[in-house]
């Protein structure tokens, strides 16, 4: 039904661990190669490693998205290797809580640099060659937490994932000419190892709050990443898809009943 992703090259920010991990193994399965990008380049290498011995095509590039010269090279080596970009997942963020009362501007500075820099740094850097592609296709990772939702110690998160959704809305204007969209996923509670490290009291709480009475799998965003980067989403842009269960549906705990 959807035209084959066979071929075409996908570079994941945080696409080492957690979602980006899931949405590099889930694009390398429909064929495309994956740029897996990451700070730490073990962990990086560890999954495109997997998806190699899988029978897929990924290499590893060590990169930093709140650095827009780190992002460039990385861009650079991409496009060496596999002939161009086609998509870009901006995925990679970080949630650390920290209390208002409390906050510093350095622990402010450090979310919105990598969660909304982060994603103008990628795109930046990926821009050159997303715009050679036949289509080019940018995919973010928001949050409901911010757009929608709020969770207390994560002003700061919620403040950087809406501010993914506001660039969204004039990037989308601004790239329409060179037919290069842009849409962003917003998941809910998906089990990853940054989420784990929550706690289980966390997990547990979240799981009992979701009407289809489970966390998420990564899958669950990459499957609906993989259809925004489709050659059939090519009207759409600068738009949102809520991956969350239900979580965002009920009005009250009545209407879980
Ligand atoms: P995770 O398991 O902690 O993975 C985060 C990934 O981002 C890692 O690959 C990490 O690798 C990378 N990363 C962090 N800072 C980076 C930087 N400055 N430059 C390059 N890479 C960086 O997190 P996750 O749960 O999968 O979350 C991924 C995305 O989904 C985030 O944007 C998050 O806000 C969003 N999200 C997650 C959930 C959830 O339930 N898990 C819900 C809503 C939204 P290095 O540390 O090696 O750089």
């Amino acid at each position: 039904m959807f035209t084959s992703l066979a071929g075409k090259t996908v570079m994941v920010t945080g696409g080492s661990k957690g979602i980006g991990k899931g949405i590099s193994v889930v694009f390398a399965k429909q064929g495309a190669n994956v740029a897996v990008v990451a700070r730490n380049a073990e962990a990086a290498e560890r999954c495109a490693e997997q998806i190699r011995k899988d029978g897929g095509s990924a290499n590893s590039f060590q990169g930093d998205v709140a650095d827009l010269d780190s992002m460039k090279k990385v861009a650079q080596s991409v496009a060496d290797m596999f002939g161009g970009i086609d998509i870009l997942c901006s995925n990679a963020g970080i949630f650390p809580s920290a209390a208002i009362e409390e906050m510093t501007g350095e622990e402010w500075d450090t979310v919105m640099n990598t969660n909304a820099k982060g994603s103008l740094y990628a795109i930046q850097a990926s821009l050159p060659y997303l715009k050679n592609a036949e289509y080019g296709r940018i995919i973010l990772t928001s949050s409901i937490t911010g757009p929608l939702t709020g969770y207390k110690g994560w002003s700061h998160y919620g403040a950087s994932k809406a501010a993914q959704l506001g660039f969204m809305k004039s990037a989308a204007l601004e790239l329409a000419k060179y037919n290069i969209t842009i849409n962003s996923v917003l998941p809910g509670n998906i089990v990853t190892e940054g989420l784990e490290n929550l706690g289980e009291n966390y997990l547990n709480e979240m799981a009992a709050s979701i009407p289809l009475k489970r966390l998420g799998h990564v899958d669950d965003i990459a499957y609906a990443a993989c259809f925004l980067a489709s050659k059939e989403a090519g009207y759409i842009t600068g738009q949102s898809i809520i991956v969350d269960g239900g979580q965002t549906i009920p009005e009250s705990l009545d209407a879980m009943a």
